[in-house]
This record gives C-alpha cells, sequence and structure tokens, in this order.
C-alpha cells in the first residue's frame, strides 16, 4: 500500500471521536482528528451534556431558594434575584474550560488537529478546506444534529422558536414555554426555565412522557413533573408554529387525529429527537451508504462494510449517549490497533438529569417479561433514611431479575442521585450479579445507595425498611 499520511484519521471531535483519537495515539497510531467546530468536544460539550447541566445545577440553586425550601432547612435569604447573565456567564465558563482540555489532551498525546469540515475522496483520503490526507484507517465520529418538525422553523436568533443550542441561551425567562416532545431534551430543559419561573407545557405525541424508559418510571415521572408546575398534553401532535410578534402560535390536534387547537408562547423548543450527521462527507465516494434511519451501519467491531473505515457514537445505530460514544471510541482505537475492544451494549445506563434524576440500566419489566419469567423489587425512595432527613421524598429503585437464574436484567431508579447510584447497577450487571448478590453487598449508611440494596431484599420479598 502507497505510503499513506495517518494510520487514523478520526472525523468528528465529540465524546467518541476525541476519545478515540486520544485511545489510538496512546497505542502508537500515527493520529489526526478532524473539527469543524471552533472547539473540540462535539455536541456534548458545546451544546449539550455540559451546558445543559451547568443551566441544571444553577437553576436547580435558584428554586431551591426560590421556592422556601432552604428556609424550612434554615437558610434564610432575606433578597433574593435571578441574575441570568451570571448564570450563563458560569455555563459558558464550564464549556470553554473543558473544550479547552481536549485541546490540551490533543497535543499531549500528539494527535493532530485538522480544523474544517472532512468530505471523503475515496475509501483512504479525504478533502479538508481544499486539501487532502490520507489514512490506512478512518474513524467516523461525525455524531447527530436536532431532528426538524415539518411546519416549525427553528430560528435561534430570534429566540421564539427555538432548539436545544437555542434553548441553552435565552437572554430572558420565557412566561409560557412550550415544549414539543417530552423525551430527555425537553424534560431537563424544559425544567430549567421552568425552575426559572416560566410556566411549561409539553406536547408529546405519545400517550405517556420519555418513551423506551420502564413504565412505572414513566408514570411516577409525569407524576413528579406535574406537581412541579409542568403542564402535558399527551397524545397531541403539533402540525404548524407560526411567529406573530414576540410570540409564537401553535396549531395542536389529537395524535390520532381530530379538532385543531391553538397555543400562544413566548417560546418553543422543538425536542423530538436527533438524526445521524452524514450529509457533505461524501460517503459514496468512500462506497458507503446509510440505512432507513440515516445511520451508518456497523458490525460488532465498528467496521462498516468498507474495509479500513469504522464508526461509532450517535451516527451508527444504538442510543445516543456521550457515555457509549466514548466507550465505542476506546474500543474502536483498541481494534484498530490490534487489541480486542468490546462494548457491552445490553449495559449501557441511561440518566435524565432533572430533579429528582431518573436513571436505568439494562431491560425494562415490559422487555424483560418478554422473555422470559421474572422477579421485580421494588423499594420507595421516601423509607431510605437519607433521601427522608434531605426532604426528598419522591421516587423508587427497582431491580428486575430473572426469576429462574435470579441474575439481575434492568434497574430504574428515580432519586435525587439516581445519575450516581446506577453506576453500581452497572457494574454489578457488568459482573453477572443476582439481586442476591447486591442484598449481600455492605452498603454504607445513611447513603441513597441503600434503597438499591433493599430493592435487591424486595426480589425475594425481604425488605427490612418497609
Ligand atoms: P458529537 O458529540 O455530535 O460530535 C460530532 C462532531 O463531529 C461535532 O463536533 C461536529 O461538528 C463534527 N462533525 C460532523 N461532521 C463533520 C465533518 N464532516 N467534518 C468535520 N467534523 C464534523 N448524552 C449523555 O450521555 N448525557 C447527557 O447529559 C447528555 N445531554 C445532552 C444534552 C443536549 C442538549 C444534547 C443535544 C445532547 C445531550 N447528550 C447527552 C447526547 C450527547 O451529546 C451525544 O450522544 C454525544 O455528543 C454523541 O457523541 P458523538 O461523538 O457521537 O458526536
Ligand atoms: P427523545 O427521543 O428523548 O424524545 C423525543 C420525544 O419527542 C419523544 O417522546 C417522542 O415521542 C416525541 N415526539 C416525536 N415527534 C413528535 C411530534 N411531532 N410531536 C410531539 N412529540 C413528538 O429526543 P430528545 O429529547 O430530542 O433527545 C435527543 C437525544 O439526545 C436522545 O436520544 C437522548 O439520548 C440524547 N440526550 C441525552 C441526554 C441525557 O443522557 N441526559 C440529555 C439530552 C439528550
Amino acid at each position: 500500500m502507497a505510503e499513506q499520511d495517518y494510520d487514523l484519521i478520526v472525523i468528528g471531535a465529540g465524546p467518541g471521536g476525541y476519545v478515540a483519537a486520544i485511545r489510538a495515539a496512546q497505542l502508537g497510531l500515527k493520529t489526526a482528528c478532524v473539527e469543524s467546530r471552533e472547539t473540540l468536544g462535539g455536541t456534548c460539550l458545546n451544546v449539550g451534556c455540559i451546558p445543559s447541566k451547568a443551566m441544571l445545577h444553577a437553576s436547580e440553586l435558584y428554586s431551591e431558594a426560590a421556592s422556601g425550601a432552604l428556609a424550612k432547612l434554615g437558610v434564610k435569604i432575606d433578597k433574593m434575584s435571578l441574575d441570568l447573565d451570571t448564570m450563563h456567564g458560569q455555563r459558558r465558563e464550564a464549556v470553554k474550560g473543558l473544550t479547552g482540555g481536549i485541546e490540551f489532551l490533543f497535543k499531549k498525546n500528539k494527535v493532530d488537529w485538522i480544523r474544517g469540515h472532512a468530505a471523503f475522496i475515496s475509501a483512504n483520503a479525504i478533502d479538508v478546506a481544499g486539501k487532502s490526507y490520507s489514512a490506512r484507517n478512518f474513524i467516523i465520529a461525525t455524531g447527530s444534529s436536532v431532528t426538524p418538525l415539518p411546519g416549525v422553523a427553528v430560528d435561534n436568533d430570534r429566540h421564539i422558536i427555538v432548539d436545544s443550542t437555542g434553548a441553552l441561551e435565552l437572554p430572558k425567562v420565557p412566561d409560557h414555554m412550550v415544549v414539543i416532545g417530552g423525551g430527555v431534551i425537553g424534560l431537563e430543559l424544559g425544567s430549567v426555565w421552568r425552575r426559572l419561573g416560566a410556566k411549561v407545557t409539553v406536547v408529546e405525541f405519545l400517550d405517556q412522557i420519555l418513551p423506551g424508559m420502564d413504565a412505572d418510571v414513566r408514570k411516577e415521572a409525569n407524576r413528579i413533573f406535574k406537581k412541579q408546575g409542568f403542564e402535558f398534553r399527551l397524545s397531541t401532535k403539533v402540525t404548524k408554529a407560526e411567529v406573530k410578534g414576540k410570540k409564537a402560535v401553535l396549531t395542536v390536534e389529537p395524535a390520532a387525529g381530530g379538532p385543531a387547537e391553538t397555543i400562544e408562547a413566548d417560546c418553543v423548543l422543538v425536542s423530538i429527537g436527533r438524526r445521524p450527521n452524514t450529509d457533505g462527507l461524501a460517503l459514496d465516494k468512500a462506497g458507503l451508504s446509510v440505512n432507513q434511519r440515516g445511520q451508518i451501519e456497523i458490525d460488532h467491531d465498528f467496521r462498516t462494510s468498507v474495509p479500513g473505515i469504522w464508526a461509532i457514537g450517535d451516527v451508527v445505530p444504538g442510543p445516543m449517549l456521550a457515555h457509549k460514544a466514548e466507550d465505542e471510541g476506546i474500543a474502536c482505537a483498541e481494534n484498530i490497533a490490534g487489541l480486542t475492544g468490546i462494548i457491552n451494549h445490553d449495559v449501557i445506563p441511561s440518566v435524565v438529569y432533572t430533579w429528582p434524576e431518573i436513571a436505568g440500566v439494562g431491560l425494562t419489566e415490559e422487555a424483560a417479561k418478554e422473555k422470559g419469567e421474572v422477579k421485580v423489587g421494588k423499594f420507595p425512595m421516601m423509607a431510605n433514611s437519607r433521601a427522608k432527613t434531605n426532604h426528598e421524598p419522591d421516587g423508587f429503585v427497582k431491580i428486575i431479575a430473572d426469576a429462574g437464574s435470579d441474575r439481575v436484567l434492568g434497574v430504574w431508579c428515580i432519586a435525587s442521585v439516581a445519575g450516581t447510584m446506577i453506576a453500581q447497577a452497572a457494574q454489578a450487571m457488568e459482573f453477572g450479579a443476582t439481586s442476591e448478590d447486591i442484598a449481600y453487598t455492605c452498603h454504607a449508611h445513611p447513603t441513597h445507595s441503600e434503597a438499591v440494596k433493599e430493592a435487591a431484599m424486595a426480589v425475594t420479598g425481604k425488605p427490612i425498611h418497609m
């Protein structure tokens, strides 16, 4: 084979791409990463996971102070007000620090950053800004973008009809925000603005929010968000949105068809899902195509149908999650370097960072029952001493185990720190744990995690504190 510029060129510097590039360089491969944004880190660090969590954290503190929850603990604040500019400022600082950190890691690991948009010229060369680069291997890690909704034109600059990027940047708290799509983004970013004082209406096409999660979790989440003042219009679809002056007028109708009505809002957030980024990559020049969902198909080792071209993250089938992309990045780089990189796609946790947090790993009860007989243990956070002491009565932990082997098939939590609690469930499942293994593991007291142990004890009907 002719001399190539690189052993590996990664296209896209999101959590999938930048992690793959660093691991490949650590393993001795001459590596470059192409990124068209001005900063590294992809959707996650620039406009996704990180800025949304910065706003969720700050708005939660604001709402604890504003709602009187802190006063009930004896923390009295005589005069308090919202300084939205400062809140946005700390969000931008968090993003700047972390994206700059990736640039530092690239330099440290000798990963070349090729700036610009990559398009294939052939199966072993790409063009970036008029210059061609060849490599023995390519990883496509181009991520995803917001799915547009026909009839609802997003214009983030006007702050009236926005996507998730625009919803992070609103210059003032809207009086009424309508969220289209009761999924993860709608509930997280809806929570930010609800906490800061907006009335929030969620219009969801399906008959329940949070598709893909365990049915008990979806029902309980709906109850909790309603208690927080969210309004839900379930089984409803938006057919049109018009901007009239500083307002948006939405036309909605029952999902199954029926009479239309209008809803007026100061801000509309379109969050109906995301679609893979493959436009402008000239995949055909490399001999590649996409499936019906616009994704690049891969095998177990992240190989596409073209030898030497690999793909990971949001652009391939599977959940669109940063940690899934990162782990795929590591495993894919290891495979390219001749090692054995493996991901267990059955054990990928997912977390919704609302208050309380909502987390799950493995099968829902419904999916597990389709595969065979199950035993279920459930423990309410109200009976957990730490949650009770912290005045966090909502939520539960639910463990689904195989009725015969007792092997844990799925764990679901709603709790203030569910995102942290789910890690132990994922680790237990990765090690093939039974519910008895978890029940007999000593958990520190008083911690929210004791609810996981108690739910495991409940699988055999023997929780202590219930
Ligand atoms: P991306 O992060 O999308 O990165 C792809 C990069 O490739 C982009 O920077 C893009 O500019 C670049 N690119 C695309 N095409 C080209 C090209 N042809 N040439 C050069 N560069 C190109 N996930 C979580 O796990 N936890 C969360 O809390 C979370 N919160 C989120 C909040 C929001 C508001 C959003 C929108 C998403 C969130 N996600 C979260 C999802 C997460 O951001 C994605 O799953 C993750 O970023 C996917 O990583 P990736 O590397 O596949 O792609
Ligand atoms: P989603 O798939 O989570 O939710 C979209 C929702 O919109 C669904 O409930 C769907 O039924 C509904 N919907 C679809 N079309 C509709 C229509 N026409 N009218 C009304 N409702 C409609 O998508 P999202 O919230 O946009 O998030 C996109 C991706 O980003 C997700 O895959 C998620 O994994 C990822 N993400 C993850 C996190 C996290 O891990 N905490 C946070 C944000 C985003």
